[in-house]
């Protein structure tokens, strides 16, 4: 079904929203934290992030003339200094652009590969899986860093800035410092164990050997020395020379305190690996909901096809004027369905027979999504469907496949421009802190992405195209998506959070696109995450709604989670200006600007 899309209602208690917490961006980088609000509208650009001082960094950009390319890339590079344990230069991630001259949406797949020694058996020891937690603090789960390529090919292909100009925010904050919030010494204190294994680490952030005090400002020198290091040479530092050699060597030795306990794994990765890995531009998923073209990002990320199918089965419901159990409901059979589907065929395309196509085609969906009944739940596991013969019945086919782990790191960003450009950029270590070993002198941790590779296939009998492979991208569930209306963008987003990325972001896009929630209402509205397992996780907001007790009398069962995701939103209203919109609680709240805000009460 094809419902006309009626965005007009919630836009006008948006902007009342906006307006009220509209404040101009800080112009400078003191140690002093810039003043956050996760709301701004104005005209111009804008920028949306967890951080201030990175939103900042982007406004600059935009206010000195760049485009919302240049404006992601500042906004990043001071990510990987605010948020190291999130993502930065020792990272991956994927950038979803949608360009206002040709009113095409382009990706670049960032993520970090597997060594050219990497087969099936990487992660086995005497034919057994060796021990996650001893994967997720090792050289072994270090990929090759697709984050500076990103950085350099989306510049080079959309942007107007060269690599350095984009770094410079980001090298005056490292330089600088920024204000410890609560949020950055609770990640450290999380990840204090194995820093103190690590001299580098121990050496950045745990300064005098303790944890950062709340309000104290943290520096980052070599950080500030690796940005002006790629701005000079380009990332032929990292892909093929001296930074690069650092960072190989660290990985094949990760350098342990000799007083440390902690048995660390070396790593494979080569200065070949380094030098063959190019960030891919692909073709965006794509699908048509409600006659809005949403665009994500397509395998390696399983991103892009699950929320669409996802979208693609509620498609034959009018999702707007369902009961509040109901529509819950719907939202969390279709993301069970998605979810059961993408474990069994989401993997690296260039390894991988991925359905893609068919995974996003609206005949596959509605063969899945008589699978719903308004009465009861699914259970799972349920089995996934087979997306290239459909079929008219409504049986799943096959063995269910459950998912696999996934850290709940990351950090995402939207910016966008006054020529009506729009970036959507999804970008991670993996886990907080990612592999937890610094790359000594360079200031920045080595990502721990590999990870998110199955260590062994998870339903034996059952192809799984997730192993590892050489050269090979592991399943990622990054979402950075941009819908457009009419040709023009209208809402972008995306979040961290490992798998539950996907239900976030389907479930902001449904509070917005059919459920009247304005932006704001959309990020803030209490998250659950169904993945296709027999409970669902749940915020405790989510916990308190009225709707629990009739969907658990439908058959759901809950957990509770303290927060799920850190989303990143922006739209574009009808008269032009546009509304960021960042958390205005989760992960301590985030951070929403625009070049020219709107007065108050405008
Ligand atoms: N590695 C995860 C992925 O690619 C992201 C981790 C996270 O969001 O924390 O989906």
């Amino acid at each position: 079904m094809r419902l006309t899309v009626r965005l007009s209602g919630p836009v006008a208690l948006t902007a009342a929203l906006a307006t009220l917490a509209v404040s101009a961006p800080p112009a400078a980088y003191a140690a002093d934290p810039p003043a956050k609000t996760p709301t701004a509208v104005g005209h111009g650009g804008a920028v949306s992030s967890v951080d201030a001082d990175a939103t900042a960094a982007g406004i600059e950009v935009l206010r000195k003339g760049g485009n919302a390319v240049d404006a992601a890339v500042a906004t990043a590079a001071a990510l990987g200094v605010t948020e190291p344990y999130s993502a930065g230069v020792g990272g991956g991630g994927y950038l979803v652009f949608y360009d206002a001259r040709s009113g095409k949406v382009r990706t670049l797949d960032g993520r970090e590969t597997a060594p050219r020694t990497a087969g099936a058996d990487y992660f086995l020891e005497d034919g057994k899986p060796i021990p996650f937690a001893e994967a997720v603090t090792s050289g072994l789960s270090v990929g090759t860093p697709g984050t500076p390529a990103t950085w350099e090919n989306a510049l080079r292909r959309w942007g107007t800035l060269r690599l350095g100009a984009a770094l410079k925010p980001a090298e005056r904050l490292a330089d600088r410092g920024f204000t410890v919030d609560e949020t950055f010494r609770q990640q450290t204190a999380s990840n204090e164990k194995r820093f103190r294994a690590f001299p580098a680490s121990r050496e950045l952030f745990l300064p005098g050997g303790e944890l950062p005090v709340v309000g104290s400002t943290l520096r980052n020198p070599d950080l500030a020395d690796t940005y002006r290091e790629l701005a000079r040479k380009g990332t032929r530092a990292l892909y093929a020379g001296e930074l690069g050699e650092d960072v190989v060597r660290t990985v094949r030795k990760p350098p342990v305190d000799p007083a440390s306990d902690l048995a660390v794994r070396k790593g494979q990765l080569t200065a070949d690996d380094l030098r063959r890995y190019r960030a891919l531009e692909q073709r965006p998923s794509h699908l048509d909901y409600r006659g809005l073209d949403v665009y994500g990002m397509a395998p390696s990320s399983s991103g892009g096809t699950t929320v669409g199918e996802a979208l693609n089965i509620l498609e034959s419901t009018d999702v707007r004027d369902l009961s509040g159990t109901q529509y819950l409901h719907r939202f969390l059979e279709a993301s069970r369905i998605a979810f059961a589907d993408r474990n069994r065929w989401v993997g690296d395309p260039r390894f991988e027979d991925v359905p893609t196509r068919e995974l996003l085609s609206q005949r596959y969906a509605d063969s899945r999504a008589c699978l719903i009944s308004p009465d009861k739940a699914l259970t799972s596991p349920l089995a996934p469907g087979d997306p290239r013969n459909p079929g008219d019945g409504c049986e799943a086919s096959g063995k269910a496949v459950p998912e696999n782990r996934e850290g709940l790191s990351t950090t995402s960003l939207t910016a966008s421009d006054k020529w009506g450009n729009v970036v959507a950029y999804t970008l991670t270590i993996e886990s907080t802190g990612g592999s937890g070993v610094t790359v000594p002198g360079r200031g920045f941790l080595l990502n721990n992405e590999l990870t998110d590779f199955n260590f062994i296939p998870v339903t034996p009998g059952v192809p799984d195209p997730n192993l590892p492979g050489p050269g090979k991208r592991p399943r990622s569930s990054m979402a950075p998506t941009i819908a457009v209306q009419d040709g023009k963008p209208l809402l972008a987003a995306g979040s961290p959070g490992g798998a539950t990325i996907i239900t976030t972001v389907l479930q902001i896009l449904l509070g917005r696109i059919d459920r009247d929630l304005s932006l704001p209402e959309a990020l803030a509205a209490p998250r659950a995450s169904q993945r296709n397992a027999a409970v669902t996780q749940a915020e405790p907001g989510f916990l308190a709604l009225p709707e629990r007790e009739r969907l658990e009398a439908l058959g759901h069962a809950f957990t509770s989670t303290p927060e799920i995701g850190a989303a990143a939103a922006l739209e574009r209203l009808p008269d032009g200006r546009w509304l960021a919109a960042a958390e205005p609680v989760r992960r301590g709240g985030g951070s929403a600007a625009v070049t020219h805000p709107s007065p108050s009460g405008a």
